[in-house]
């Protein structure tokens, strides 16, 4: 034997595994396909007998363009070993082993890779099939198969030639299905087929076995980098590093006759998780026809008429799996002149009620324990059955449907450009915005509409990142719309709708409706509301599953969950969703509406003596808020922000300001204050407000501005204690850059504090703390944690500022391009960019509390209600997160998820 330089033989590794080789827990290496396959032969279950090449072998021939030098003699080794199992050759003339080859990734890729059955026909073997099986129709039907498979996905033909040849066959025939065409004719299709390969790929379909299985196995390999599937893992966040298996199976045939066929089955309904049997059956057909739609499939129920003994195995099976798997599987079987054989079984996909519902009801079929139960459900999916939906018993009538881009049901006048949406929601219509594909320019109408709908792109096209940003329902890239922009209209079917015809769109399901479909409140929202409960005996056994599934997340949970809330309304909502305090008031959100008046006058003020007088009239309603509030959230922790935005946000837009005043000015009857104003808003105006004067910035400019907020807060807070309340007011102070900043309000605070104290007799106990928002405050954080007892990560702003993107801007101009690049998977300012931004949370975090081991941390920015950042969260040790009080159910959900994967590690 000749010396084997490969390193990888050098270091004993093994790119080819034989099903009774593998198990379900080696998905990295053999795909999720191979690992099942191994894992049902090793139960018992009749697999088709084969071998899977691992993601390694991938990995190495992607790499560097070759395929391990080991691997030849590998697969040649397992198929000598197949071939003897089964007692025929690859290809052998006259009783042939065939065998598919099947791509198989970690993760589920469907339709995405290549596929060959009937690897090992050839001009000779395909006369030994045909009398071993007695069937020459089946036999070169076989072999046409192949020939067109190996065409399209190993040489690159077109397939729209092969499937013309078809057609025309079938002309000639004057039939209408493929299984009308007999053998005479499926052999004049194969030389036919044949001559397009030649012409086409310049050579012939190969004859041996061996190239033919070979040249499949580097062909599975390519598709793992054509376009539509790196687009695919893109969509899908799946690490484009990952490389697929192949599995190579003995073949086994559905196309025998009537006694065959071949299916798919549920161990239990995906769409509700009710036990039962669910799926479809074809006979007399391969596994492509199912899914090509090209005959119409019988219920799976219907196959105990048709074949009782194989149903009952199945049953047998579909229970054998589940118990084993414990969880719902999904299964593809083909039965062989009554003989059943296992293709793949997978742990099913589901809908999103599902998901709770089947968790909760494996722990109580004791498959399963709590802790797992809640690793099987996650945010995303609390977050969909958030939303309203349609009225499942409504009438419909569909138009279409696209790709669910952004959850919700929304109803609505059709219009077609941005302009007509805002005219007509300012009039109070409510309106769809049906694009053709929306860009920069329509972000006016998109937020003026209750729903976006377009006809192209996909789940990163413009319309899907924006929408999904607004938290607006969208579909897009419903391709059978014919959007005419024009005339105002889209066809569908031969269906016109005109502008302001209804139309609904469900942005969860991606379907299209004409008319206004009704819309019903989720249960799942009239739960955490409290208008339904859990323990009721009619209640619904979704609210049943969700109830439990929460208790135990809270249960185990180590960060606690705050709101984003700013006045008592939302806050009551979000102490009813569950949450444990208030992690940012906003008090700008106070300074609008009648009382911005009075911020004016605070901003025009000549003279100490109008200033103050201004801050005297802002004072009693701060305080009025702060009382609702504390009163709200009584005996819970209120974390008040002090003003961030800059000052001119509460000024007139100055382009309609200098219109008005150069107007007044023609007319000779300029308004004095319009004048001062004006002036004013100059004197304000900055080119980059956001990094302008804003936050502690604004604080330490303009006197008493912050000391009148912390003594409504004081006073507030006095307030409620004498009325026997227990109010718990943190004040925040917001961009803070240095400790030097801090120090100084701190100060001041301190003092108005101490005067509120002496005057009212009351002990306030207040705290102060300050964001850490940026990237300055993160690196000095151990010298700000000196004058702050607690830090609230603005992740919003750490975002804009470490990346250097305008959190106004990016989002609706360059995002989608980055996320169709794969720059990022998913926008930095939805995710926490654990590298970067996160890394300053991390050294933040440590820094911060290197200095008082006591300091209280917690995170405010969007970040703090999306799953993936929560677990990052509780992962870098903080207290809490806050978030909008509709997100709190998904933080608590997801609190708990992450506390239960990381049971033990204790972060503080
Ligand atoms: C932040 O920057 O993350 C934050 C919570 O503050 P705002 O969004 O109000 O700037
Ligand atoms: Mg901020």
């Amino acid at each position: 034997m000749s010396e084997n330089k490969d390193p990888h033989v050098a270091q004993g590794v093994k790119f080819v595994y034989d099903f009774t080789e593998g198990n379900k827990d080696l998905k990295d290496l053999l795909g999720g396909k191979g690992a099942n396959l191994a894992e049902m032969t090793n139960l018992g279950l009749p697999v088709p007998p084969g071998f899977t090449i691992t993601t390694e072998a991938c990995k190495v021939y992607l790499d560097s363009g070759e395929e391990p030098a080991a691997l030849r003699d590998e697969v040649g080794a397992h198929l000598a070993a197949l071939e003897k199992k089964m007692g025929k050759k690859l290809g052998q003339a006259d009783d042939p082993l065939l065998v598919s080859v099947r791509s198989g990734a970690k993760f589920s890729m469907p339709g995405m890779m290549d596929t060959v059955l009937n690897i090992g026909l050839s001009d000779k073997s395909v006369q030994g099939l045909a009398k071993q099986a007695g069937d020459d129709r089946f036999a070169w039907d076989s072999y046409r198969r192949l020939i067109q498979m190996f065409g399209k996905t190993v040489l690159g033909v077109d397939g729209e030639l092969f499937e013309d040849a078809l057609e025309k066959a079938k002309q000639a025939k004057k039939v209408a299905v493929d299984t009308d065409l007999d053998a005479a004719e499926l052999k004049k299709l194969v030389t036919r087929f044949k001559k397009i390969v030649k012409s086409e790929a310049g050579r012939d379909f190969p004859q041996d076995p061996r190239e033919q299985m070979d040249l499949a196995i580097h062909a599975v390999f390519d598709s793992w980098n054509t376009e539509r599937a790196k687009l695919y893992r893109r969509q899908e966040r799946i690490p484009g590093d990952l490389g697929t298996a192949v599995n190579v199976c003995s073949m086994v045939f559905g196309n025998l006759g009537p006694d065959s066929g071949t299916g798919v089955a549920f161990t239990r309904d995906p769409a509700s998780g009710q036990q039962g049997v669910y799926g479809d059956y074809l006979q007399n057909a391969q596994g492509e026809d199912v899914v090509a739609g090209i005959r119409n499939t019988v219920p799976l129920a219907d196959l105990e008429q048709l074949d009782k003994k194989s149903y009952d195995q199945l049953m047998q099976i579909m229970e054998t799996l589940e118990t084993h798997y414990k969880d719902l599987c999904d299964i593809e079987f083909t039965i062989e002149r009554g003989q059943l054989w296992m293709l793949q079984t997978r742990v099913g996909k589901r809908t999103a009620g599902a998901a709770f519902r089947i968790a909760t009801q494996l722990v109580d079929q004791g498959l399963i324990d709590e802790a797992e139960a809640l690793q099987r459900v996650n945010g995303a999916q609390l977050a969909q059955l958030m939303f309203p939906r349609f009225d499942e018993d409504a009438k419909v009538e569909q138009l279409g449907r696209g790709i669910a881009a952004s959850p919700g049901a929304a109803v609505g006048k059709a219009v077609f450009d941005s302009y007509t949406a805002i005219k007509w929601s300012r009039s109070g219509e409510k309106v769809i915005l049906i694009r053709r594909e929306t860009n920069p320019d329509d972000l006016d109408g998109m937020i003026a509409a209750e729903g976006i709908l377009t006809s192209r792109g996909g789940k990163t096209s413009h319309a899907a990142v924006v929408a999904r940003g607004m938290g607006k329902t969208c579909v897009c890239g419903a391709e059978d719309l014919e959007v005419d922009t024009k005339r105002r209209r889209l066809t569908v079917n031969g269906h016109v709708v005109e502008e302001g015809d209804v139309v609904s769109i469900d942005g969860s399901t991606g379907k299209v409706y004409l008319g206004e479909v009704p819309v019903v409140p989720s249960p799942v929202v009239e739960y955490f509301e409290g208008r339904m409960h859990a323990g009721a005996d009619d209640a619904d056994e979704l609210v049943k599953a969700v109830h439990r599934i929460m208790a135990y997340a809270d249960r185990v949970r180590r960060l606690r969950v705050r709101a984003n809330a700013d006045n008592a309304e939302d806050a009551l909502r979000a102490r009813r969703f569950g949450a444990q305090g208030i992690g940012l008031c906003r008090t700008e959100h106070m300074f609008l509406g009648e009382r911005r008046e009075m911020v004016e006058h605070l901003i025009l003020a000549d003279t100490d003596e109008e200033r103050e007088n201004a801050l005297k009239e802002l004072l009693p309603l701060q305080k009025r808020d702060f009382v609702e509030l504390f009163e709200a959230m009584d005996g819970l922790p209120v974390t008040v922000r002090l003003l961030d935005p800059p000052l001119h946000e509460f000024l007139p837009d100055i382009t309609e300001l200098s219109v008005r005043v150069a107007l007044a000015e023609s007319r000779k009857d300029a308004n004095e204050n319009d004048l001062r104003l004006l002036q004013a808003v100059h004197r304000l105006h900055e080119q980059n407000p956001m990094l302008g004067l804003r936050g502690v910035r604004l604080g330490l400019v303009i006197p008493g501005l912050f000391t009148m907020q912390v003594r409504a807060i004081a006073e507030a807070a006095a307030e409620r204690k004498n009325a026997k309340g227990d109010p718990r007011a943190e004040i925040m102070i917001p961009l803070v850059g240095t400790v030097q900043e801090l120090e100084i309000v701190r100060e001041e605070a301190e003092q108005v504090i101490a005067d509120v104290e002496r005057a009212t007799g009351v002990n306030l106990k207040l705290s102060l703390g300050t964001m850490i928002e940026l990237p300055r405050a993160a690196l000095t954080a151990g010298q700000i944690a000196e004058a702050a007892e607690f830090f609230s990560f603005g992740t919003n702003d750490l975002t804009q500022t470490v990346w250097g993107f305008s959190r106004d801007d990016v989002e609706a101009s360059f995002f989608t391009a980055y996320l169709e690049k794969g720059i990022f998977g998913v926008s930095p300012f939805e995710t926490i960019d654990k590298d970067g931004v996160g890394k300053l949370v991390r050294d933040a975090v440590a820094a911060g509390r290197a200095t008082r081991p006591d300091l209280k941390l917690g995170v405010c920015g969007e970040h703090g209600g999306d799953p993936e950042s929560v677990h990052f969260f509780h992962e870098v040790g903080l207290d809490y997160v806050s978030c909008s009080p509709f997100r709190i159910p998904v933080a608590r959900l997801e609190a708990g998820r992450a506390a239960s994967t990381s049971a033990g590690s204790d972060h503080r």
